[in-house]
């Protein structure tokens, strides 16, 4: 679960990493008041979304009256905000953080993230911080510096020390210290609220040397979520795909893909595994969805109509191994289905499993347009050749 910049940056707050003077609105009027409240010029006006690139994409706006506030904020709230990983049809922005603008001398990169093969927390700085950090990897690898923590032993002040010293030309022992003490409180941020990601783009050091944090980037891992209850709450359901919302609200998983091939499974490695034949057939997967081992009539019919409402999907391929569902439950389902909605992309079927000959008896007494295949890879063919044919 991704929170909101001035979100992360009150959770910053209570672990007192400093930051700029700032607060949340949602009009333009709003914003004029906020930044009244504020010092400044300059006054800075972020776009609050759930994408980074903002400042690149004009997400970000420095100003230097309030009336400028109000216009930056209108307008930012009114146009949808593309960025680099918004993709080109952009985000509504629902709310902007106006912020009192600091004079950045220095730019540097702070992130804590899990290493997923080490299986460890990971420290990540870079004195070339503020832009794209996977840039600075690519070109530029060696000036980012890593420290690996240990779990049992916690941050270590020397990992601190190693990472600030390495900068060129080093600060000054005061900066370096509230640095290093930021690193600390960064790792306790992660540690405490169960974050897959805690990140400070750019950490910056003022032109009259006070280091803050400008950016604040945190995602908790959905897996903390029960004991993070008051975490929990600051879910924005309007960033989500609308899709993937419906899909969570009745406890299926499902993922929305680039794709045409809608798929509906049950079980995450079949789903995983029914992917990758739709590749290897030479299509692309529209999603990920497992309706779940145990799924009912409903959750089916649910699924189905998921897929349906994606435009993109102009197949869909329904696999299911009946074990706990059932191939007749299954069938059902798909009925309810397309009663509610008209089918009108070709369905190819593959049943297997538990009361398979009664699923496929409903199936082909329905009257519903369908086609069976007797494998998997045969699906994932004939799938494909549906989709090469409509195109
Ligand atoms: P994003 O990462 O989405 O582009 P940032 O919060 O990192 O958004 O802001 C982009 C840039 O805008 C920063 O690198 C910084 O140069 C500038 N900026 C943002 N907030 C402030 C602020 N309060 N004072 C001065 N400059 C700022
Ligand atoms: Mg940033």
């Amino acid at each position: 679960m991704k929170l909101h910049e001035y979100q992360a940056k009150e959770i910053f707050r209570r672990f007192e990493i400093p930051l700029p003077k700032g607060k949340v609105a949602s009009s333009g009027d709003e914003a004029f008041q906020v930044a009244r409240e504020l010092k400044g010029p300059p006054w800075v006006v972020k776009a609050q979304v759930h994408a980074g690139g903002r400042g690149k994409g004009g997400g970000v706006k420095v100003v230097q009256t309030v009336e400028e506030v109000k216009k930056a904020a209108t307008a930012i709230l009114e146009n949808p905000l593309v960025t680099k990983q918004t993709g080109p049809e952009g985000r509504r922005v629902h709310q902007v953080l106006i912020e009192e603008g600091v004079t950045i001398d220095r730019e540097f990169y702070l992130a804590v993230v899990i290493d997923r093969a080490r299986a460890q927390p990971v420290m990540i700085f870079s004195q070339a911080g503020g832009m794209e950090i996977e840039e600075v990897a690519a070109r530029t690898p060696e000036l980012v510096l890593k420290q690996f923590v240990d779990l049992k032993a916690g941050w270590m002040p020397y990992q601190g020390r190693n990472l600030a010293y390495a900068i060129d030309p080093l600060p000054g022992p005061e900066v370096l210290k509230e640095l290093m003490a930021i690193m600390g409180k960064l790792y306790k941020v992660f540690i405490t609220l169960d974050c897959s990601l805690a990140e400070i783009n750019p950490l910056v050091i003022t032109k009259d040397g006070k280091v803050m944090a400008i950016d604040a980037k945190i995602t908790i891992d959905d897996n903390g979520l029960v004991r993070q209850k008051e975490l929990a709450a600051l879910d924005d359901p309007r960033e989500k795909d609308p899709l993937e919302a419906k899909a969570i609200k009745h406890n299926l998983s499902y993922i929305r893909l680039n794709g045409n091939i809608g798929a509906m499974v049950n079980g995450a490695g079949l789903a995983m595994a029914t992917m990758d034949v739709i590749k290897l057939a030479g299509a692309e997967p529209a999603n990920f969805l497992d309706v779940g081992g145990g799924a009912s009539e409903e959750m089916v019919t649910m699924g189905l109509e998921i897929i349906l409402e994606d435009r993109n999907v102009k197949a869909i391929l329904i696999n299911i191994f009946g074990g706990i569902l059932r191939c007749d439950v299954l069938a059902r389902g798909v009925l309810a289905a397309a009663e509610k909605t008209a089918i009108k992309v070709p369905l190819i079927v593959r049943l297997e499993g538990t009361n398979v000959e009664e699923g496929r008896k409903i199936l082909r007494e329905s009257g519903l347009k369908f086609m069976v295949a007797k494998d998997i890879a045969e699906a994932a063919e004939m799938v494909t050749k549906q989709v090469s044919r409509s195109a």
